[in-house]
């Protein structure tokens, strides 16, 4: 009997952005995919790649998610890549926070909706997008399959002693204040490619994975399962990012409100998390490949920032040795694990006493695969993550579990 193909949308909403990829499943075949930027400003960008590196890019003020959905839809049509909305069968929405409500991806009934929403302070930057672009597809496409895929759920297995925070119970019992982590998709789908390319059961496999990208976390994993990571209780913990601070001493936030004057949590949550990281300190960029450029002509705040950032990075890595008693491999994924041979280095320069060993004639920019020198007792590895892949699938799976409202 043929597998009848059908196709799946795998959405990731951003508060003014829409990113896509539309799938013929089971096939896992991308047959093309987008983004929608700057919802609600001025001459917002919509571009969609499709069939031989053909791209279609438009400008137009699309003011809403709603419109951005519906624009879509209509280009998809346009453009003939679907022929009717009745084509799409299912969408998968990423969802940053899913707090200890989801731990596994679920079908978005109302409920399911509410809660993603309640959850906003989990993800403050996050969820409330997510949740727009799901009432989106919702609207304008009622019947289909509707699926969140929540950011936390790999992290549901990490054992209470890694996730509780050592503060008074009552904190946890009637805030759920704890560690949740984040990136989860991406930690899984690369924990399993690391399996299929070692050729190694997960059951035998112990891995750090780094997804280091404009957001970044670090994650120990025994089992094929999260043990622990280093985002919180919400993506601004563990380690230095773009423009987030990672891990900083609490005691610094009552006295930098003292300090500065500035008594709004948010405007202080806002520093945290737009103003620091490699923007703060270097104060020329939040992205990696201009402090790299800035770093080379020898401007002392970049190297000051990226020797940081490494540095951050290491001390993870060196504590989950230390979790996990030893690792098979150290993963590197997103942005800057994928593309920065030099961050790379930076990061697991002199850690030959653990056994790790890089193979610079092998860590090259766009490589993919084993990046350690032969006799590395510790397995390196660059995998580019497919965070959309694994939304499609679990569309996919309840899709065809029949699992409905
Ligand atoms: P996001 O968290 O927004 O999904 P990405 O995973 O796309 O982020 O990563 C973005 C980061 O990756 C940026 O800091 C960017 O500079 C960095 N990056 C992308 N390509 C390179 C490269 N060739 N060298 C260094 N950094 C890179």
């Amino acid at each position: 009997m043929s597998i009848k193909s059908s196709k799946i949308m795998a959405m990731n909403a951003g508060s003014s952005s829409l990113k896509w990829q539309l799938y013929d499943m089971p096939e896992e075949v991308v047959i093309a995919k987008g983004i929608v930027e700057r919802i609600g400003l001025p001459n917002s960008i919509f571009t969609v790649k499709y069939g031989n590196k053909e791209k279609f890019e438009k400008i137009a003020n699309i003011s809403t998610h709603e419109l951005a959905v519906q624009m879509l839809l209509d280009e998809l049509i346009g453009l003939h890549i679907l022929s009717s909305y009745d084509e799409i069968k299912g969408v998968g929405h990423r969802v940053v926070a899913g707090g200890e409500y989801f731990k596994e991806s679920v079908v978005v009934c109302d409920d399911v909706l509410s809660k993603i929403e309640e959850l906003a302070a989990l993800a403050p930057l996050h969820n409330p997008a997510n949740a727009q672009g799901i009432r989106a597809f919702k609207k304008i496409l009622p019947n289909i399959t509707s699926v969140a895929v929540f950011d936390t759920a790999f992290h549901a297995t990490m054992p209470e002693e890694n996730y509780r925070y050592p503060l008074p119970n009552e904190y946890y019992e009637k805030y759920q204040a704890r560690k949740y982590g984040a990136h989860g998709t991406s930690h899984y789908y690369v924990t399993q490619k690391a399996s299929k390319i070692l050729n190694r059961s997960l059951h035998d496999l112990k891995f750090i994975t780094c997804h280091i990208g404009n957001g970044a976390s670090v994650t120990a994993v025994r089992n094929g399962q999260s043990v622990d990571t280093s985002m919180g209780f919400t993506p601004l913990a563990g380690v230095m990012m773009g423009t987030r601070t990672g891990d900083i001493d609490p005691s610094l936030i009552p006295y930098l409100m003292e300090k500065t004057g500035i008594y709004s949590t948010q405007e202080m949550n806002n520093i945290f998390n737009k103003k620091s990281g490699l923007l703060g300190i270097s104060g020329i960029s939040s992205d990696m490949r201009d402090i790299i450029a800035a770093r080379k002509e020898g401007k002392k705040e970049a190297i000051l920032a990226f020797d940081m950032f490494a540095n951050r990075v290491k001390k993870y890595i060196g504590q989950y040795f230390a979790v996990l008693n030893g690792a098979d491999a150290i993963i590197f994924t997103a942005g800057i694990g994928e593309n920065s041979a030099v961050v790379r280095s930076k990061i697991l320069e002199e850690m030959d006493w653990f056994g790790i060993e890089i193979d610079e004639s092998k860590n090259l920019p766009g490589v993919e695969g084993v990046i350690s020198a032969d006799s590395s007792k510790v397995k390196i590895l660059v995998i580019p993550t497919d965070e959309e892949l694994v939304i499609a699938r679990d569309v996919e799976r309840l899709r065809q579990a029949l699992r409905t409202c």
